[in-house]
């Protein structure tokens, strides 16, 4: 089956869908990008998703393309041209094309939309799950918004791929003073020996995860403890669990943060619950 891609209005195969050289995106990283899951043929947390995307398209000043109610119509309709029962679907809205200049273009330009769909095996993730992810830690080298959902991606692209390199499957950003902030697509937790869970603030310096928001939530609701802080890698690799949360990744332990080995090397009774009980707090829309 070939797969469509929604470019400007349109739905396009795959293979040849096409943005212009002068979109701001490409030549800038003038845009902006959520990633939904997908699960069970719904879209999962679509409101969060919609309203962080309006945030990042506020605080860029790129107009919304369209209503969030057209978009959700997009996003479905190229969850079921690509016939995506389980998996996800990114959209990416750049600034638009101009003629290349640094200052926002003059007069009324066009954002441009790009929807994609595509299958994951959820037994693939799940046996990651069931492993536990290693990753590494690399020193925090991005510019100070990273809370906007930007495409500009270089740092994290590097990083993720020092944790291939090092046979890692993620790498965690450590600020100057020793503090990890998130990874390089994923939010970063622990669980301290009291069965805390202890997670960085979403303010600033990390991107407001949805899939955090929603285990923020059901910690909650499951009465177990959150503190809101940063934490050291010293402090993770003592830590009694440790797990990376994300739209695609859901809740995946970590069993190895660079050479330290977390608790017994296995996933932790925490991390897996939460992963366990993700679908019944998450908001699942058709
Ligand atoms: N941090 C970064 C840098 C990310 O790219 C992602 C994935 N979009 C996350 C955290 C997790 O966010 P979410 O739960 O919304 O997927």
């Amino acid at each position: 089956m070939s797969r469509i891609a929604y470019v400007n209005g349109q739905y396009v195969p795959h293979a040849h869908a096409q943005v212009h050289i002068e979109d701001r995106g490409y030549q800038f990283s003038d845009g902006v990008y959520e990633v939904c899951e997908v699960h069970d043929g719904h879209l999962v947390d679509e409101p969060r998703h919609m309203a962080r995307l309006s945030r990042s398209l506020g605080e860029l000043r790129i107009r919304e393309p369209m209503s969030s109610k057209a978009l959700g119509h997009v996003l479905r309709e190229t969850v079921r041209r690509n016939r995506v029962r389980n998996g996800l679907v990114y959209l990416q809205v750049s600034r638009g094309v101009a003629k290349r200049d640094h200052p926002f273009p003059k007069g009324d330009v066009e954002p441009a939309v790009v929807v994609t769909a595509r299958s994951i095996d959820p037994k693939k993730t799940a046996k990651s799950a069931e492993n536990g992810i290693s990753v590494i830690t690399v020193p925090e080298n991005r510019w100070e918004r990273v809370d906007i959902k930007s495409v500009s991606l270089l740092p994290n692209v590097l990083a993720r791929q020092a944790a291939e390199d090092a046979g890692a499957s993620e790498a965690w950003f450590v600020d100057a003073d020793g503090f990890v902030t998130e990874g390089s697509a994923t939010n970063a937790w622990i669980v301290d020996q009291d069965g805390r869970l202890i997670t960085r603030p979403a303010e600033f310096g990390i991107l407001r995860g949805i899939t955090r928001s929603v285990i923020v939530d059901l910690a909650a609701r499951e009465g177990v403890e959150i503190v809101e802080r940063p934490f050291t890698v010293e402090e993770a690799k003592k830590a009694r669990e440790a797990f990376v949360t994300s739209a695609t990744k859901l809740v995946t332990p970590v069993v190895k943060v660079d050479d330290s080995v977390i608790g017994n090397g296995k996933p932790g009774s925490i991390s897996s619950n939460l992963r366990a009980l993700f679908y019944s707090q998450a908001e699942l829309s058709s």
